[in-house]
Order: C-alpha cells, then sequence, then structure tokens
C-alpha cells in the first residue's frame, strides 16, 4: 500500500495525502461493479434519469467548494475551474435526457412468420482511467454516459487530482445512486491499467490522457476484446486566412490557447498565419498576451496558472529551447518563474516566430502555455501544414468568406473544427479525434453509444 501526495501546484504545499489499493483491493472493487451491474441495469431508464439529476443538483449546491478543490489541486484559475464544474455538470443533465432515448428499431420480415428486433444494452461494467488536466468534466463525460446506459462504472483518476473525482463520487453516493454503481480506485497506475483491461467483467475501457498510454491500453485490451473509447493526444493548428477578422482570431487564439495554461488536448499548437497579415497578426496578438496575468489561479485577477508539475515544465522548456536553439525569437514570453524546492513552475505565456519546420513544437503536443507563427500564401499550403501531423483532434480557423471555409473545414483531418471559434466543447456535440488522437466520440447523440451493445431478436411465430 503507498500514499500519493496531492500538491498545489501554485505553491508545492502538499494539500491532501491519500493511501492507495493494493491489487487485490482493487480487483475487489471491479467484481463489486460486477454484482452491482444487474440491479443497475435494471431501473427503468426514468429511474436512471432522475437519479443523475439529483446528482447534477448536489454537484450545483456545492459548485463554489469544487471550483476551488480544483484550482487548489490542478493550478487553473477560479473563473476556469468555475466554468469547469458547470461544463461538467453539462454532460450529467444532457445523459439524464438521453438515458430516454436509447431506441431499437423493427426491421421488415424476409420470412411472412418471422419478426425481427433491435434492442440496446448496456455493455456492462465500465472502467474509465482520466487526466488532471479537467479532473471534473473528464470524469463526469464518461461516467454520465456510462450510469445513463445502465452500466455500473469504476474510475481511476489521475495521482495529481483525485480530490475532485472522490468528491463527485460522494455527491453521486449521496444523490442516491448505488455505492458500488460509482466507484473510484487509487493505485499503482499501470497496476490498475492491467487490472481494468485483464478482469473479464469489464467490457469497456474509456481513457483519456496521452496517446503512449493509449496504445499501451488498446494492446491490453486486446486480450480480452474490450471495446475501448481513446480520447489521446492533440496538435491543433490555427489557419489565420488573409480574409480573416483578425480581432476575432486574435480574442478566440487567446481563449483557446492560454486556458488552463494551455494544458488542453484541444490547445492550439501551432499558428499558420497568411504572409500578408503575419506582421498585423502577430502584433495584435502579442499586445494581448501581454495583458494576460499569470499567477496563483485563487487570486481574482489572474489568467493562467502553474503548469501542472517538473515534467511538463521540463517538456515545454525543452521544446521552447530546441525552437530558439533553431533560429526562432520569442515575441512575447519566454521566462519562467520556477521554485524546484517548493515545486511550483510557472511558464510565461509565449509566442514564437521564425520557428523552423523542423523544431520540436511544431510536431509535439507542447501542453503548455506556448505558440509557434508560422506563415503560408496559398491555402493548400496552410492545408498540408495543417495535416501533416500524427494527430488529429481539434483544428480551428479564421476566414470571413463562406468558400474558404467550406474548404478548410472540408480538408482537414481533424474531428473538431473551430471556425472563427476558439471555445468547442459542448455536451451536445460530438468529441473526438481521428489519426493517434483516439477512437470513439464522447458528448452528444454518438457519446453514449459506446457504452451500449447491440442485440438483434430474430422470432419465429
Ligand atoms: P500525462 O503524462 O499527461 O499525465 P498520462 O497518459 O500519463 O498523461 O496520464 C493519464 C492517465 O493515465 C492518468 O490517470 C495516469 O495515472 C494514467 N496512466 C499512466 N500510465 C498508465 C498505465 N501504464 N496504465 C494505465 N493508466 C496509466
Amino acid at each position: 500500500m503507498g500514499v500519493v501526495h496531492v500538491s498545489n501546484p501554485a505553491t508545492g504545499e502538499i494539500i491532501h495525502s491519500l493511501q492507495t489499493s493494493t491489487k487485490e483491493e482493487v480487483t475487489a472493487k471491479v467484481d463489486k461493479a460486477q454484482l452491482a451491474f444487474p440491479s443497475w441495469k435494471a431501473l427503468t431508464a426514468y429511474d436512471r434519469s432522475k437519479l443523475l439529476i439529483a446528482w447534477a443538483a448536489m454537484i450545483r449546491e456545492n459548485r463554489q467548494e469544487l471550483g476551488e478543490l480544483i484550482t487548489l489541486e490542478n493550478g487553473k484559475p477560479l473563473a476556469e475551474a468555475l466554468g469547469e464544474v458547470d461544463y461538467a455538470v453539462s454532460y450529467i443533465d444532457w445523459y439524464a435526457e438521453e438515458a430516454k432515448r436509447i431506441y431499437g428499431r423493427t426491421i421488415p420480415t424476409h420470412v411472412p412468420n418471422k419478426r425481427l428486433s433491435v434492442t440496446r444494452q448496456p455493455i456492462g461494467v465500465v472502467a474509465a482511467i482520466t487526466p488532471w488536466n479537467f479532473p471534473a468534466a473528464m470524469m463526469t463525460r464518461k461516467a454520465a454516459p456510462a450510469l445513463a446506459a445502465g452500466c455500473t462504472f469504476i474510475v481511476k483518476p489521475a495521482e495529481e487530482t483525485p480530490l475532485t473525482t472522490i468528491r463527485l463520487i460522494e455527491l453521486a453516493h449521496r444523490a442516491g445512486i448505488p455505492e458500488d454503481a460509482v466507484q473510484y480506485v487509487l493505485a499503482d497506475a499501470p497496476m490498475v491499467g492491467e487490472i481494468f483491461t485483464s478482469h473479464k467483467a469489464v467490457r469497456k475501457i474509456t481513457f483519456t490522457g496521452s496517446t503512449a498510454v493509449g496504445k499501451l491500453l488498446l494492446s491490453q485490451c486486446a486480450q480480452t476484446v474490450k471495446h475501448a473509447t481513446m480520447e489521446l493526444g492533440g496538435h491543433a493548428p490555427i489557419i489565420v486566412a488573409e480574409d480573416a477578422n483578425i480581432a476575432v482570431a486574435v480574442e478566440q487564439t487567446i481563449i483557446a490557447k492560454y486556458r488552463n495554461a494551455g494544458q488542453t488536448c484541444v490547445s492550439p499548437n501551432r499558428l499558420i498565419v497568411h504572409e500578408n497579415i503575419a506582421a498585423t497578426f502577430t502584433e495584435a496578438l502579442v499586445a494581448k498576451v501581454k495583458e494576460l496575468k499569470v499567477g496563483n489561479g485563487m487570486e481574482a485577477d489572474v489568467s493562467v496558472g502553474p503548469v501542472i508539475n517538473r515534467k511538463g515544465f521540463d517538456k515545454i522548456q525543452d521544446q521552447i529551447q530546441d525552437a530558439l536553439s533553431k533560429g526562432a525569437d520569442a515575441a512575447v514570453g519566454g521566462g519562467h518563474n520556477v521554485d524546484e524546492e517548493q515545486g511550483f513552475y510557472f511558464v510565461e505565456p509565449t509566442v514564437l516566430t521564425n520557428v523552423s519546420a523542423d523544431a520540436k513544437i511544431m510536431t509535439e503536443e507542447t501542453f503548455g502555455p506556448v505558440i509557434p507563427i508560422v506563415t503560408f500564401k496559398e491555402l493548400d499550403e496552410a492545408i498540408a501544414i495543417a495535416n501533416d501531423s500524427l494527430y488529429g483532434l481539434a483544428t480551428y480557423f479564421f476566414t470571413e468568406s463562406y468558400k474558404t471555409g467550406t474548404y478548410l473545414s472540408e480538408n482537414l483531418d481533424y474531428g473538431i473544427v473551430g471556425w472563427n471559434d476558439g471555445i468547442i466543447s459542448a455536451a451536445h456535440a460530438p468529441f473526438g479525434g481521428m489519426k493517434e488522437s483516439g477512437m470513439g466520440r464522447e458528448g452528444g447523440t454518438e457519446g453514449i453509444e459506446p457504452y451500449l451493445e447491440t442485440k438483434y431478436v430474430s422470432m419465429s411465430l
């Protein structure tokens, strides 16, 4: 049995220490989820829906406390953390309604005395592994559709941010959702991954995290042919066309890029700007970036918090240094405020210009408040740069022309497209990526599908 120390990334201070579970304890929890499945599945969709609505109400009642908890363990500014609580609840609201719309169908028969029908049933026990960047929303985005579908649910939160998940699950129980229908485990990550993927009762793995861990889990899932949804890395391009409204492009770029200190999988990682407007755009962007205040997310006027930990900071620094050594300039930022002894890591919002095509930042996910700018002449050149990535999660572009916009949205190989829009996520819309950004979608009508099995009944009269 080990211990997880949860620390405040803004100060390095340990805010909570939690005991981790052993292999036997984790397995016992999965067994309990299996035992709880038949009775949870047997509830009517209306009863499951009512319990989800009660859970959402509990979260709303505790919004402020949850927001502060997110800021304490994740570091994001409180306003963003409160926004995350609202966003997390919106998944529960949406799937409480979708529970009632899990329809089957009947199929015209080819033989007079037969009746053919299709029903949808819950897939079984769902095991989730979530990341630290949205500790509330990444949990509810999985738990809400799973529970709505009639599955029981067990989640391993990231060791950096387990407190929000624990609190959300306590509230779910207080709202009346049976204890074994929604559970968490805190234990060594590879061990939990191994148990989740090998336990026969688990029928579905849903993961949000790095592409490397996603690939590992997928290979492990093969052993027992488990269904898997993977929300993995991203490397979002922003194309700013010659006719873009520059004020809108700058405003939306700032929101998309510097939110959560750039630690989101849909965070823009490359700005691809038409050469005729590059100077104007860069100047306007730099002016706005200079206004961003970096600091402890509990302080009212802070808009960029710390990065999560040393590992994250080292990766960001490596990419900045690599780009600078290959000829890039820091148009703004480039610095940091770090105290290794205390354990906090703040990175200045940074914009890099004259970035070489072979700089690491052009292909590797940064997960920090840094963005490189490159330029283009022809639209097809911008599309080629944008699509030259292993990833395919989110992309953004700015243009006032419907022709340019339609051409871009049809030719960019990304699962999510923001057209003059930097805030693309919504509980009622499908979120997910192409290529190595993952498989499956979360949110929207699509988001409950992964938790359902299709059963076809051929009845002879
Ligand atoms: P990051 O590097 O951003 O933390 P990870 O993909 O490592 O991204 O982490 C996302 C989630 O995956 C976390 O909950 C983490 O504990 C978990 N995780 C990391 N390694 C493994 C593993 N080998 N098996 C299962 N889960 C893992």
